[in-house]
């Protein structure tokens, strides 16, 4: 039901700004008139634009009441959909309107577009703005995405608060849809604030409010296998800090060479409420330095994000499919279920017996016919149970009665796909299927 709500005030608001422009811009565009048609079409454009980089603001900004919702990694998909979409009015906006202005000035596009930078800072915020979306937006596409390294494409995407900035004074001033229009451009006013309201309490204000009530800090470092390393937390009134088995939550941790970047992990465990546990793999440059923090570290959490939890599954049989480090969210799913008595199977890929994560925990849980466990391996030679790869047969032959359970499913992208895929030929019902992305 609140799902609906979100979606009937988002075609609510699109529908205000249809109206208003409209109501200013609609006769021009009827006129037959090709100045006052390209005008009329790049007004909308304008206002489309900014309607929908507030909406992605909104989306990305760990806006809570959305987020519960519909989920982190879907927000964060939307996000990137809609933000190719957006490019197309980033064009449009600056190709219509100074096309209108050159035709009525007799003049070609280039000198129009030129001559506009005599009118003042405000047209020149809106150039800088322009350049600094289409920045934003390149640096987004997939191919230069996979050249950049994650920190420099997240610090270029920060730009995109400068272009707000420096484009919303020609908005104002010189939009012909807000000229004596006092009420479209105080519901213009009120669309900023309430985005940018939202996001200074998601951001900023929520964290550091959470930071001062938990004071989390290291407490210590635990080896899991060659690769992959256990960080508990404490802190102090931790027994009220909300989270659910499955979540994950953003870490800043406040030392030497790690202040600047904050990073996404999965609770391992959520079974102790004097400490929070995550579990990293060394994957690049900074979960290989992080394990060097020490004990005592302050650490800012900006959490707890993710519907990935035990709250979303319909029956008691579950079946829980894990790669690699996708262990960590589905390890403290374990704990939920079986404190919950559900008849719990875990198939869980790895190359070797030496990657498997939490191999005494989930024992167990087995010794205590808590959960089922089909270690799958891909690697390892000496391995005498399942080899190869989780796939269709697999699932068929060790969980027969897969399509009566609810899935969740964390690991590698390629396993994600492939899994997804054979569930799905397998008869399980994609509303039964869960499961968590570790990319944003
Ligand atoms: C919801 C979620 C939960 C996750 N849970 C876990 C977990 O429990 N255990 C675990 O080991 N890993 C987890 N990850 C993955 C983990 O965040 C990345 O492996 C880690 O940030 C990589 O950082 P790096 O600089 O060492 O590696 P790099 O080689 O620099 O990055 C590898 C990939 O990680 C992603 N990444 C890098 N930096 C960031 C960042 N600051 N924010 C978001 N993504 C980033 C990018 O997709 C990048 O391509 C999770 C990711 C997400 C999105």
């Amino acid at each position: 039901m609140r799902k609906y709500s979100v979606y009937l005030a988002f075609v609510l608001n699109l529908a205000i700004v249809f109206g208003f422009w409209w109501v200013r811009s609609g006769s021009l565009l009827l006129s037959g008139e090709a100045v006052a048609t390209l005008l009329s079409l790049g007004r909308i454009s304008g206002l489309l634009l900014v309607f929908f980089v507030l909406l992605q603001v909104l989306l990305i900004g760990r806006t809570g009441w959305i987020e519960r919702l519909f989920g982190f990694d879907k927000l964060a998909r939307v996000h990137r959909l809609s933000g190719y979409s957006l490019s197309a009015f980033l064009v449009l906006h600056p190709l219509l309107t100074v096309w209108s202005y050159a035709l009525e000035s007799e003049v070609s596009y280039w000198n129009k577009f030129l001559s506009l930078f005599n009118f003042g800072e405000d047209i020149q915020g809106a150039v800088i703005a322009f350049m600094l979306f289409a920045i934003v937006i390149v640096s987004s596409i997939t191919i230069a995405r996979r050249k950049l390294k994650y920190e420099s494409w997240y610090f270029v995407h920060l730009l995109v608060y400068v272009a707000i900035l420096t484009s919303f004074g020609h908005q104002l001033s010189l939009g012909g849809d807000f000229r004596g229009q006092t009420t479209f451009s105080a519901y213009w006013m009120a669309l900023y604030l309430f985005v940018f309201t939202n996001l200074l309490f998601f951001r900023l204000l929520r964290p550091i409010y959470s930071f001062w009530r938990y004071r989390f800090r290291v407490l210590k470092i635990v080896p899991e296998t060659s690769d992959t390393y256990s960080i508990y937390l404490s802190g102090r009134n931790l027994e009220k800090f909300n989270f659910r088995s499955g979540q994950f939550a953003l870490f800043r941790f406040l030392a030497k060479g790690h202040f600047l970047q904050e990073h996404p992990f999965s609770f391992s465990d959520v079974s102790g409420k004097e400490l929070l546990r995550i579990t990293v793999k060394n994957l690049g440059d900074y979960t290989k330095d992080l394990v060097a923090v020490t004990p005592g570290t302050l650490v800012m959490v900006d959490g707890p994000h993710g519907i990935f939890t035990p709250k979303r599954a319909t029956g008691n049989k579950i079946l829980v499919i894990a790669g690699g480090v996708g262990i960590t969210p589905i390890r403290s799913l374990i704990g939920a279920f079986s404190a919950e008595n559900k008849d719990v199977v875990l198939l869980y890929g790895n190359k070797t017996q030496a990657d498997i994560v939490f191999g005494q925990e989930l024992d167990k849980f087995i010794s205590t016919n808590k959960l089922k466990l089909h270690n799958v391996l891909s690697g390892d030679p000496a391995w005498q149970g399942e080899k190869g790869f989780i796939d269709e047969e697999k699932i068929r032959r060790l969980v027969p009665d897969v399509s009566a359970r609810d899935v969740y499913l964390c690991g590698p992208d390629p396993m994600m796909k492939a899994v997804l895929g054979a569930l799905q030929k397998l008869g399980v019902s994609r509303n039964k299927i869960y499961f968590e992305e570790f990319a944003l």
